[in-house]
C-alpha cells in the first residue's frame, strides 16, 4: 500500500492574556535575524510585535506574516470583553499601509521563518525567552505535501518589483553586476 505522505506544521500559539508587554520576544528576533548574528537588537526589525496599551491593560503579541502589494479596501475594528482594538491591529501581512513589518532602512518586507537554522532550534527564539508562557510552540504532523515557501530573497524581489517595476530592478541589478565585474577584473 502506497505510505501518505507528512508534513510538520510548525505552530506557535499566542496566549493575549499572559503577555505583560515585556517586549524580550521583539528584541531577540531582531538579534537572531541580525548580521552577524545577535550583532545588534532592534525591535523594529523584529518579526514579532507586541501591541501594547498598560493603561487599558492590553497586550498583543502578532508574528509577521506574508507580504501584500495592495491594502485592504476596508478596515476591521474589534471590541473584545469591552476593550476596541485598532484598525489592522490583528493584521500579520507586510503592506503598504502601515510601517509595521517592514526592514527599517530599505522598506523590505519581514516575515516570520520560525527561526530556521542549521542545525535546527529545539524552539523559535521568541518562545525561548518569554517567561510567562505567552508564547508556545507546537509540532504536528499532518498528511499532505510540504508547501514550498517562498524565499526571503523572493519576497523581498517582489516588493522591489511592486514599488520601482520590473524593468527599473532589472537595470539596477544589471548595472550593479557589471560594476562588480569591473572591481573584480581590477583587484586581479
Ligand atoms: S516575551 Fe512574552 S510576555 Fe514578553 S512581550 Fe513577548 S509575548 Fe509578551
Ligand atoms: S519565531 Fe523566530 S522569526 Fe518568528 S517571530 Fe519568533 S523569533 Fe522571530
Amino acid at each position: 500500500m502506497e505510505e501518505r505522505k507528512k508534513k510538520l506544521v510548525k505552530q506557535i500559539k499566542i496566549d493575549a492574556d499572559k503577555c505583560h508587554g515585556c517586549r524580550a520576544c521583539e528584541a531577540v528576533c531582531s538579534a537572531f535575524h541580525s548580521d552577524p548574528k545577535y550583532g545588534t537588537i532592534n525591535p523594529e526589525r523584529a518579526r514579532i510585535r507586541v501591541h501594547f496599551d498598560p493603561l487599558r491593560n492590553m497586550f498583543v503579541p502578532v508574528f509577521a506574516g506574508p507580504y501584500t502589494a495592495s491594502e485592504c479596501m476596508g478596515r476591521d475594528r474589534y471590541i473584545i470583553d469591552g476593550k476596541e482594538y485598532d484598525e489592522c491591529l490583528f493584521c500579520r501581512a507586510s503592506c503598504p499601509s502601515r510601517e509595521i513589518f517592514k526592514e527599517p532602512d530599505s522598506g523590505l518586507p519581514l516575515k516570520c521563518d520560525m527561526c530556521e537554522n542549521e542545525p535546527p532550534l529545539d524552539e523559535p527564539r521568541c518562545v525561548e525567552v518569554c517567561l510567562v508562557d505567552a508564547l508556545t510552540y507546537e509540532e504536528r504532523e499532518e498528511e499532505g505535501e510540504e508547501e514550498e515557501r517562498p524565499e526571503e530573497l523572493d519576497m523581498g524581489l517582489e516588493a522591489l518589483i511592486d514599488k520601482f517595476g520590473l524593468d527599473k530592478v532589472m537595470d539596477t541589478v544589471l548595472r550593479i553586476s557589471s560594476s562588480k565585474k569591473e572591481q573584480g577584473r581590477g583587484l586581479k
